[in-house]
């Protein structure tokens, strides 16, 4: 089989979805790979990387993806570009296909088999391949750190012969996988840490961590491990909660989210106004709207005197070890389909009954009930 990569078109995307090491690995089980020169150039990949991994290094995108039988990406390449693919090629990425018509139009046009790799259930057997998690990581590390640049303050407690400084109190809202991680990160720089989230179990993953948790009375676990949105009750009992908090908290981190909705807004303008000046919001939430009324996606702004900043793709800012652990989780995935035995007899082996395929193909297939009953 052949596999094709191509430089990342999407804007300030550094990221590689696949790197020398994983590019290795899929030679070795037989592969053919194709790489666009210069595709992970902004990752720190060299094309000599590459071809000592066994890659052919190709000039164009065109080149590397037109006959691909595989098509690995990170963000999804344009429908012109996907128009121009194999039919019935395989395309893995974070692919969002619902998020634009003419993309969709094209997946199916083409008849590609498309993964997007935000459909893959978050279970045990899944978490090698877990996108979303490896790159929240890297995402709640990166804005603590944007947090700790833009204070004006120091992050530890520092005794000196100038006098002693108190450490920063920082909230982290929101504790799933990049929350936890701006927590310990938060602590690592020696911030007083505090966190809180909907779901009740990160109570103590927030305590492991050596934060306190931040209770707000309201309690909203959903389905599939995730949060549920709160009723306009619960939101108005964590609102007042929070208001008072507030007011003594020098930086706020914001991950909260859930899925498939815009993020729930958290932090009010009102709320905003009552913090000190000085204080600094990082809300990782930009992407899907912002958990602060006042964030505006890919802008830092000043709200009397509290500096507001809602970065977007953070994950591509460390884009490195970003990319080295999107590529692993991608070769986790694709290994359920690209064996030994069948890259070498030119196919890919897809197993409809593997609920880690069929559940994250798009469109969705229609499978036929297991168990129908026969009468
Ligand atoms: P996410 O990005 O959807 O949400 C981030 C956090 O925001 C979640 O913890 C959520 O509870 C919280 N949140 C939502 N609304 C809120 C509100 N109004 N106020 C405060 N917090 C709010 O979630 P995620 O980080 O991708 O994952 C969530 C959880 O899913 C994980 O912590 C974990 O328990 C589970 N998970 C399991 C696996 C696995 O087992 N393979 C992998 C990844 C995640």
């Amino acid at each position: 089989i052949t596999i094709g990569v191509a430089s990342e078109t999407a804007s300030g995307e550094r990221r590689v979805a696949l790197t020398p090491e994983t590019c290795k690995k899929l030679v070795a089980r037989g592969a053919k790979v194709r790489v666009q020169r210069g595709a992970g150039q902004q990752a720190a990949f060299t094309d000599d990387a590459y071809a000592d991994a066994g890659a052919e290094l190709v000039d164009d995108a065109d080149t590397a993806l037109r006959d691909a039988d595989l098509v690995l990406c990170v963000q999804p390449p344009s429908s012109a570009t996907l128009m121009g693919l194999r039919e019935g090629a395989a395309l893995v990425g974070l692919l969002a296909p619902q998020a634009d018509a003419a993309r969709g139009e094209a997946i199916n046009a083409r008849h590609l088999l498309a993964f997007p790799l935000e459909r893959l259930p978050r279970t045990t057997r899944a978490q090698a391949m877990d996108v979303l998690s490896s790159q929240a990581g890297m995402a709640g590390y990166k804005a603590v750190l944007i947090a700790a640049q833009l204070a004006p303050r120091f992050f530890p407690m520092l005794t000196t012969a100038a006098g002693t400084i108190r450490p920063s109190k920082v909230l982290i809202v929101g504790a799933g996988v990049a929350g936890l991680q701006a927590i310990a990160t938060a602590k690592r720089l020696g911030a007083q840490v505090e966190g809180f989230d909907v779901r009740p179990e990160t109570r103590e993953q927030i305590e492991s961590l050596g934060g306190r948790f931040l209770d707000l009375g309201v309690s909203a676990a959903g389905e599939g491990g995730y949060a549920r949105a709160l009723t306009d009750e619960e939101r108005a009992e964590q609102q007042r909660r929070l208001a008072e908090h507030l007011k003594n908290v020098d930086v706020i981190v914001c991950t909260a989210a859930v899925p498939g909705r815009p993020a729930p807004k958290i932090i009010t303008a009102a709320m905003v106004a009552g913090m000190r000046p000085g204080s600094v919001i990082v809300d990782l939430a930009a992407e899907t709207g912002g958990n602060c009324e006042l964030t505006r996606p890919g802008e830092t702004v000043d709200s009397g005197g509290v500096t507001i900043s809602g970065p977007l793709n953070i994950a591509s800012m460390g884009a490195v070890h970003a990319s080295e652990m999107y590529a692993r989780n991608v070769l986790n995935f694709v290994s359920l389909f690209v064996t030994e035995e069948a890259s070498r007899e030119g196919r890919l082996a897809f197993d409809w009954d593997d609920e880690l395929l069929a559940r994250t193909v798009w469109p969705e297939r229609v499978v036929a009930p297991v168990a129908a009953a026969t009468t």
